[in-house]
């Protein structure tokens, strides 16, 4: 039930929501203490005396006053039941001094509640209006202890430097927790960059920047799982550099890898938003394109076969010979009803472009 009492939407900034969770458990620490103080007004006064009778009502009051702040906070309006509660901190403990004659005639107790807003504002707001409302409740005791005939009757001097302490201890804890807030925010920061960075890393080849294997794999199911679920095929084209081993062994294993960089690039330049490229292997790449029927798959499979073939590759002020890729197609669901399935039948095609005299395509065969 706590949970269900506590719980802050989670559209708030994460500052505001840490601090809409604090202002959530005060208030309902708050609520609880003020149901044990009515009890023990209850008690502790007999039945018909002004003193139950004014400290009920005004209980009662601060109850209705906290639930509603409370049910604020819980939908969301933290600002605002924020500023309720310190308003309501700052003039309660007034309301109190001014309704009960006994505390401006000697029982100073009651005025240590001044200490009530500054604490809350050092868990809530930001140092400076802990400082601000420091100063105003500091100065306002200052005032009535001059202004009042009490000074006479209690050590003031004691009080006022008890509040002092208090506020300043709250000041202090208030600004080392905000920067120790911030300093946890910043890290957490960080820590989502890299974890971001890492798992770029995990699932990109470094050479090309396209997805690599361990992508395609983790991708390829789920692909498959929701084109089923909308009724749409998914294809593919698997694609292998031809004579690249000749390519290295003529140019040099760097000129190679400026191939297959092209390469990537080509291949980004002529794929689609959804579509997913990936280097499968040394120079066999493969292009997922969820939605597209077999018609289209071969269609951008043509496309990506004659550029290549016109592609230029320079590499170090010298323009190498030109290349072809084999491409090997086939579709969901046409010719696999898993990932696994369609992959096996494209690269069984493409092994077939290889024989048929390389630099075409070949559809699956089933
Ligand atoms: P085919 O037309 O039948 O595909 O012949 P191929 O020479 O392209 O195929 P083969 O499998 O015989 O050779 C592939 C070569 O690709 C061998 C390997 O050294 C090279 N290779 C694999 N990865 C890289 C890489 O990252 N950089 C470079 N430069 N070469 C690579
Ligand atoms: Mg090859
Ligand atoms: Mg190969």
């Amino acid at each position: 039930m706590l949970r269900w009492l506590t719980h802050i939407p989670a559209s708030l900034s994460p500052s505001i929501e840490r601090r809409a969770n604090l202002l959530s458990r005060l208030l309902f620490v708050m609520m609880v203490i003020l149901v044990v103080t009515a009890l023990v007004v209850f008690l502790a006064n007999p039945a018909g005396s002004v003193r139950r009778l004014v400290y009920g009502s005004l209980l009662a009051l601060f109850m209705v006053f906290i639930f509603g702040t409370f049910m604020l906070n819980r939908y969301g309006h933290y600002r605002l039941a924020a500023g309720i509660t310190l308003i309501f901190a700052f003039f309660a403990p007034w309301l109190s001094a001014w309704l009960d004659p006994a505390i401006m005639k000697g029982d100073f107790v009651p005025l240590n509640y001044v200490l009530l807003p500054i604490l809350l504002s050092s868990f809530l707001l930001r140092p400076l209006y802990t400082i601000l409302i420091s100063i105003i409740q500091f100065a306002a005791l200052v005032f009535v202890a001059l202004l009042t005939p009490i000074r006479e009757t209690i050590n003031w001097p004691s009080l006022i430097i008890f509040v002092f302490f208090a506020s300043i201890f709250s000041i202090i804890q208030n600004i080392v927790r905000d920067r120790d807030q911030l300093q946890i925010d910043q890290q957490n920061t960080r820590l989502r960059e890299v974890a971001l960075l890492l798992r770029e890393e995990t699932i990109r080849d470094p050479l090309t920047t396209l997805f690599n294997r361990r992508y395609l794999t983790e991708t390829f199911e789920r692909e498959i799982r929701r084109a089923e679920r909308e009724g749409l095929p998914v294809g593919l084209i698997m694609m292998d550099i031809d004579h690249f081993k000749e390519f290295n062994d003529t140019h040099g294993h760097p000129a190679g890898d400026v191939l297959l960089h092209e390469f990537g690039l080509l291949l980004k330049d002529h794929i689609r938003e959804a579509d997913i490229a990936c280097r499968f292997g040394g120079e066999e790449f493969i292009l997922l394109m969820p939605g597209a029927p077999l018609q289209i798959t071969c269609l951008r499979a043509q496309q990506l076969i004659d550029k290549v073939r016109d592609m230029q590759i320079d590499y170090q002020g010298i323009r190498l010979g030109n290349v072809t890729i084999s491409a090997g197609i086939a579709n969901f669901p046409e010719h696999g009803r898993t990932g696994q399935e369609v992959l096996v039948e494209a690269d069984a095609a493409m092994y077939r472009a290889k024989a048929a005299g390389r630099g075409q395509l070949m559809v699956a065969a089933r």
